[in-house]
């Protein structure tokens, strides 16, 4: 069997694909069609990808369904091993992966090789958890029957990933569902396919069995999505995208009442109030709006000032977002990469001119770098009304809104005036306003005094139309399980 589809071509990084024997869980082309994928640094041509759809989707979900019995009967022990072993060559080739991320998505490769490390934590933590799947006796309400509860695997899983983080999000939905014994298909982001080819690639070497883990690449969602979600031996999807896709899987799905777990958008508040440390707040603000360029679900997209500390804050702010500097994310100087495509361009410049046009000032940034590329300046706004489209939407890119507030009962309920509940963060150092200030906000992650709260231990997820379930954590595995409850009688 060839290793290497022959479709795959052009490859900026043979060596790495060719090294770890690429791709046997690839669904094999059925057709000519191709799609290619570019670094959005600098425009070159990274590789051009078989372009697969519905036949390959049902092939990938047929070997799926076909192993997924001898996957679930295998010990615990045994596939807590094959993840230990997935890791660990994850560990092995991590610069490999973060070059690859870089060279993708854009990334600044300390960046990337940070998201490596996570997605490595993911597969640490499930290998030990799949240790961990407990199930339940309850006393006896007669003396003649005995109830109990057992976990099993969901079963086959369809999974879609999004192009902002193409490693760690791959890692933390595969390897819940493989601690719990189901089986998966995914499909990664048309952006950024590459790192999770490369990782499904170590996953073959790491031992697992075939049909275990199947990688379908595509140029676009839809045909894929449609096919996870009406086959009837797919038993759940799990989505991590925008609000617009995970509503429609979810209607996909309702025929068959088939479980989904989605990871949808956010748009998150940043409050400082003022008893605050400032200092603490400009880096927590920096990490939380900054980070990947701002191209992140839990981006502070509000930040919200107390009048008391608002100069002082932006000040401080402005000078630490002077000194951001924007670049190629190999160049080791860089702190922002560029954005995903021309698209976030507009979108972000369609943000500034609404918000300018309504009395917004630009206190630092507010234009694209070069006219090729896809940079933009760091962009820091004051001024913010609530009737600006910055206010109210996910901008996903490197531009804060500062909004100035005077009331702290008032901002919270603005702060939670959104159909998103993903992540808040808030400094403050009442005791009293902590405690209050995070059981009132509506949103699934707080993070109090800190700007930065993803962790493989601590479940990650939203609340109203930010999504459903959560991952990481033993709460992640238990989204993988079916409860099933057994009454002995007799006894
Ligand atoms: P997107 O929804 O456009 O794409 C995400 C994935 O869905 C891609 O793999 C894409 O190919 C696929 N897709 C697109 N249309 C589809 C369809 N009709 N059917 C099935 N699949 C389809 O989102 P995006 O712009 O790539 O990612 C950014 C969004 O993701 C933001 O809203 C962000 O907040 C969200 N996000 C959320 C989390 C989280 O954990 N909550 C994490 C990262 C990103």
């Amino acid at each position: 069997m060839p290793l290497r589809p022959p479709l795959i071509r052009h490859l900026k990084f043979p060596d790495l694909f060719g090294a770890i024997d690429c791709l046997p869980c690839l669904g094999t082309p059925v057709n000519d069609r191709t799609f290619e994928v570019f670094n959005p640094s600098t425009g070159e041509l990274l590789a051009e990808l078989p372009d697969m759809g519905v036949t390959e989707t049902r092939a990938a979900i047929d070997k799926a369904f076909a192993a997924q019995a001898g996957w679930a009967a295998l010990t615990a022990r045994e596939r807590s091993d094959m993840l230990w072993r997935w890791h660990q060559l994850i560990v092995d080739h991590a610069d490999d992966l973060a070059a690859i991320l870089t060279a993708e998505m854009g990334k600044p490769l300390a960046e990337a090789k940070s998201e490596v490390s996570h997605a490595a934590a993911y597969l640490q933590w499930y290998a030990e958890e799949a240790n961990r799947i407990y199930g339940e006796t309850i006393s006896p309400p007669s003396t003649d029957r005995r109830m109990l509860v057992i976990k099993q695997p969901i079963g086959v899983v369809g999974t879609i990933t999004p192009w902002n983080f193409p490693a760690s999000m791959v890692a933390r939905k595969i390897s819940p569902a493989l601690a719990a014994g189901c089986t998966i298909v995914l499909k990664p982001a048309e952006q950024t396919p590459l790192v999770a080819g490369a990782m499904f690639a170590l996953a073959h070497k790491a031992g697992f069995p075939e049909g275990v883990v199947n990688l379908i690449y595509a140029s676009e969602g839809d045909a894929v999505g449609r096919e996870l979600c009406s086959n009837p031996k797919v038993r759940k999807i799990s989505f991590t995208g925008s609000t617009e896709v995970g509503r429609l899987l979810m209607r996909q799905c309702s025929d068959q009442v088939k479980k989904v777990s989605l990871e949808l958008g956010g748009n998150a508040p940043f409050i400082v109030f003022d008893d605050a440390d400032i200092g603490a707040a400009v880096d927590g603000a920096i990490q939380a709006k900054f980070r990947n360029a701002g191209q992140t679900c839990v981006s502070a997209n509000r930040l919200y000032v107390q009048s008391g500390v608002h100069d002082e804050f932006v000040d401080k702010f402005v000078e630490r977002v002077r000194q951001l500097h924007v670049g190629d994310g190999f160049d080791p100087g860089a702190a922002i990469g560029p954005l995903i495509d021309r698209r976030a361009l507009t979108k972000i410049e369609s943000h500034i001119a609404d918000a300018v046009a309504k009395g917004g000032i630009v206190r630092c940034g507010g234009d694209r770098i070069g006219k090729e590329g896809t940079f933009f300046q760091p962009t820091v706004l004051t001024d913010i009304s609530r009737d600006m489209t910055v206010a109210q939407e996910e901008t996903f890119g490197p531009l804060a809104p500062v909004i100035r507030f005077d009331d702290a009962d008032q901002v919270v309920h603005e702060a939670n005036d959104t159909i998103y509940g993903l992540a808040a963060y808030f400094y403050a150092s009442n005791l009293k306003r902590v405690w209050r200030v995070a059981e009132t906000l509506e949103y699934g992650m707080v993070g109090i005094n800190t700007g930065r709260m993803s962790s493989e231990a601590a479940p990650f997820g939203g609340m109203k139309q930010s999504g459903i379930g959560r991952e990481g954590s033993r709460h992640g595995l238990e989204d993988y399980l079916e409860m099933k409850y057994l009454c002995m009688g007799g006894i």
